[in-house]
């Protein structure tokens, strides 16, 4: 069964578009740098781990790796910032929704929707009842596989050669009954096919729940080198110098402490990886809340302004434009404000709340706040946030899933790649993108948007 799709690309604001894209270098730079401060990522843990095991388990192996040293100063972001378009009288605005920093999906499929989009109106739109011009059709290319292989690429070269003459390769951590299996595999290609024809990138896909049985670290000295040994050839080892989550972000993929183990054998060896803890962490709604928090009323002082370069007041502006009022639920006067709001029947239909979890189907919404709020310990609200939610204006198409057509309202959310390799230890980047775009659109009645969580579906933007 193919992934949902719209049958033509929504209208979308070129300005809105134009934005999002020329933005995402400050993004992927000021993600590295949030990874680099594990101080004040520190204080963020601290603030959610009492409601949410998870990160805490989380940040435990930060901590051991810490201990023992790390042996890999590069690391490797392929991010994804998410935006709706705010609507403000004439003003059309984007607004973030989220920045997600392990196992941004869809640019496999992306690249292919925009490709699929751009056919129908080369061969079939002219021909339909109301013809569609060409000229009027304003589709812009889209990179999202070759950039983000690009990124992998990149990380695999800084890698280097294998201090123990092993050959290197990428490996793909994937979930068992991996469901973006086709998105994946476009994103495989992509990385084999960009280097030298005659020399291949070795890339692999391996279980998140088999790294224990098929991989194995070199001891400290000569320097913990995770190496993978294909299951249907024992005789090789290669040498993983990229390993890539696509796995590992929620709480379901470590049903037992053998899969912590699997991630602590992954974070303390010298592969490269797609994200590190920090980098994961970074990517908590926490962050996102006291980014967008004004000083004014920030528990944390100033936090965007920290990770900012001083004297980089546009930047700052541009990434500033991009925020709406997120919230915290603690007990500080904000947080406590932000609980009225969200206990309040009538105040609450204007917001979000949310955990610190990945891959849809997490958050509450409007009306239901109230009530999942009182289900939920107070002493462990400070580990949501609060969001206002962005209305987008009005868009109708038509929707193909599971060989049906749904006709209605639908609700945009454009999502821009970007891909960063920095040192943790300088803070040098080695390489920072923009890489392409996604499309995702549900029926306007939908609160979630997840092509793979099954509530939204795939598109591309045609500019308007
Ligand atoms: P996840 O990390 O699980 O994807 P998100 O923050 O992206 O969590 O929320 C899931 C979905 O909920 C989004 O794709 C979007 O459709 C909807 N959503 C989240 N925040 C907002 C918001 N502030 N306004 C409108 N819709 C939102
Ligand atoms: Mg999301
Ligand atoms: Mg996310």
């Amino acid at each position: 069964m193919s992934a949902p799709v719209t049958l033509f690309p929504s209208p979308f604001p070129k300005s809105c578009f134009q934005e999002a894209k020329a933005i995402q270098t400050k993004y992927n730079e000021l993600y590295a740098r949030i990874s680099q401060d594990e101080e004040y990522l520190s204080g963020l843990v601290q603030e959610v781990a009492s409601g949410d095991e998870f990160i805490a388990e989380l940040w435990k192996i930060h901590l051991r790796v810490k201990e023992e040293g790390y042996v890999q100063n590069l690391a490797l972001g392929l991010f994804r910032s998410d935006y709706m378009v705010h609507q403000d009288g004439d003003n059309l605005q984007i607004k973030q929704v989220e920045f997600n920093t392990i196992a941004s999906s869809f640019g496999g499929l992306s690249a292919q929707t925009s490709l699929l989009h751009q056919h129908l109106a080369r061969v079939e739109y002219p021909l339909l009842k109301d013809p569609v011009p060409r000229s009027s059709v304003n589709l812009p290319a889209n990179n999202s596989a070759e950039g983000l292989a690009a990124g992998l690429a990149a990380a695999f070269r800084a890698y280097g050669k294998s201090a123990l003459g092993n050959q290197t390769c990428v490996l793909f951590l994937t979930q068992d009954g991996e469901r973006n299996i086709f998105d994946q595999r476009h994103l495989e290609y992509a990385v084999q096919s960009s280097s030298d024809p005659d020399h291949p990138i070795p890339v692999f896909r391996l279980p998140f729940s088999q790294i224990l049985t098929h991989t194995t670290l070199a001891p400290s000295s000569p320097g913990r080198q995770l190496l993978y040994h294909p299951p249907h050839n024992p005789a090789l080892t290669f040498e993983v110098a990229v390993a890539y989550l696509r796995a590992g972000y929620g709480p379901s993929d470590y049903p037992s402490p053998a899969a912590w183990e699997a991630r602590h054998q992954l974070e303390r060896s010298a592969a490269i990886k797609c994200p590190t803890i920090l980098t994961q962490l970074a990517g908590m709604k926490k962050v996102q809340q006291v980014l967008a928090t004004p000083e004014a009323v920030s528990s944390t002082p100033s936090a965007l302004r920290r990770f900012v370069a001083a004297g980089d007041e546009a930047g700052y502006a541009a990434l500033w434009r991009t925020f709406t009022n997120i919230y915290p639920l603690d007990t500080t006067a904000a947080g406590q404000a932000a609980r009225r709001l969200a206990t309040d029947a009538q105040a609450c239909l204007r917001y979000v709340v949310k955990p610190q979890r990945e891959g849809g189907g997490n958050n509450f919404y409007r009306a239901a706040i109230p009530k999942q709020l009182g289900a939920t310990p107070e002493e462990h609200w400070g580990s949501y946030i609060l969001m206002e939610l962005i209305t987008p204006p009005p868009v109708v198409n038509t929707i193909l899933r599971n060989g049906k057509l749904e006709h209605g309202g639908v609700i945009c959310e454009l999502g821009v790649y970007g891909t960063c390799l920095w040192d943790q230890g300088t803070g040098a980047l080695l390489h920072n993108e923009e890489s392409g775009y996604l499309l995702r659109t549900k029926g306007d009645q939908s609160e979630e948007g997840g092509v793979a969580a099954g509530f939204g579906c795939m598109d591309s933007c045609r500019l308007v």
